[in-house]
């Protein structure tokens, strides 16, 4: 049976809040859910995941899913069980005698005993014309990890910090011959990383001018030299933790402002988890999934224990418990890459 999940009221304490639906959130979200536990997923709409034009590393998928459709089945999974799903960002986290108070910025107002942060980063993007159009066709990639296979002998540039830039070519070697580096600024490569870059037939450019996508390939313009076509670029300007709730707890985080907990995915705050991409840890959608396996069973052992009644008393009982409705399964979305 799959049944509107019901928003608790203001004043209701629930065992775990959730922060996000991306892929960690709302699959601690189905966990929590099935545990029988009352829960509250917020989120402000803009998981890294909806970027992906097809994902082919994503485990189950064999022909590749689209973000926004892996979404879509994440969350109707979650909400399928009963969790509910309020839009709105939360703007205040602050630590109470039970638990937390969380704030939104349209001024709602959530209790909860447990929190759990899966806000995940947001990519600082590089200055290119047809950015968005890039990034759908696959000819802006902004996880190597995830999806270099399909750049595979490809001609490839790395744009970025000339250091960064320069590991990020040697990591793409396992995938093309042909990579090159264009740099960010005029800034000086380390000695050392310039000589393995050369020892590797890494072409090193001059620093960009000005990158447009022509419909097929990014061209990069320098000063005093002629332009350049690559069939793949990968920025590697890093991103932006969204974690400003738990820092602003405390939390221990990392030199790039990612959080660090321990393997239950406790933060270094009682109560507060994290997981997904916010974590320091690799940025993957099956990272993200497993930290909200772990996350959400060590939230349910945590708190005291809810055991069912008797079927004569329990108010709601099999096979009437909420269950994503059984609708065909939708057609997977393909795109060229
Ligand atoms: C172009 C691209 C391609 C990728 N391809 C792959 C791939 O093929 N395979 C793979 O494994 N990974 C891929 N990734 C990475 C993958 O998208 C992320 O690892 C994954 O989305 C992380 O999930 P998450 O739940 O941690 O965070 P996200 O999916 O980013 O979700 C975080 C959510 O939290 C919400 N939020 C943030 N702050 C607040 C707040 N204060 N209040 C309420 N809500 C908030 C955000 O709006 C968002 O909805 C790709 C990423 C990009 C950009």
């Amino acid at each position: 049976m799959s049944a509107v999940p019901t928003i608790p009221g203001d004043d209701t304490l629930l065992d775990c809040l959730i922060i996000g639906a991306g892929p960690g959130g709302l699959t601690a979200a189905t966990y929590l859910a099935r545990f029988h536990r009352r829960i509250l997923v917020v989120d402000a709409g803009s998981s890294r995941a909806r970027w992906i034009p097809t994902s082919h590393n994503c485990p189950g998928f064999p022909s590749g899913v689209h973000g926004t459709t892996l979404l879509e089945r994440l969350r109707d999974q979650a909400t399928g069980y009963g969790a509910p799903i309020v839009e709105a960002t939360v703007a205040r986290l602050e630590r109470e005698d039970d638990g937390f108070h969380a704030t939104s910025g349209d001024g709602q107002h959530w209790h909860a005993r447990h929190v759990i942060l899966a806000t995940g980063i947001v990519d600082r993007m590089p200055a290119l014309e047809g950015l968005s159009a890039a990034i759908d066709e696959g000819a802006v990639r902004l996880c190597a990890v995830c999806d270099a296979y399909e750049a595979s002998d490809e001609r490839i540039a790395v744009y970025g910090p000339i250091d960064e830039a320069i590991g990020h070519a040697l990591f793409l070697l396992t995938f093309s011959r042909d990579v090159h580096v264009v740099p960010e600024t005029s800034r000086r490569a380390d000695a050392d990383r310039l000589r393995r870059a050369q020892d590797a037939d890494i072409t090193v450019h001059p620093p960009a001018e000005s990158m447009a996508y022509d419909g097929e390939c990014t061209v990069v313009e320098f000063d005093g030299v002629p332009p350049q076509r690559f069939a793949t670029l990968y920025p590697t300007l890093g991103g932006e933790a969204q974690a400003g709730l738990a820092h602003a707890l405390g939390a221990r985080c990392d030199d790039n402002g990612e959080l660090i907990v321990d393997e239950h995915q406790r933060t270094s705050v009682d109560g507060l988890y994290a997981v997904g991409d916010v974590v320091s840890a690799l940025n993957q959608i099956a990272v993200a999934v497993g930290h909200a396996a772990i996350a959400a069973t060590d939230v349910h052992n945590r708190l005291p224990r809810n055991f069912r009644e008797h079927r004569e008393t329990q108010p709601e009982t099999a096979p009437d418990l909420p269950s994503p409705a059984s609708a065909p399964t939708p057609p997977e979305t393909h795109a060229r890459h």
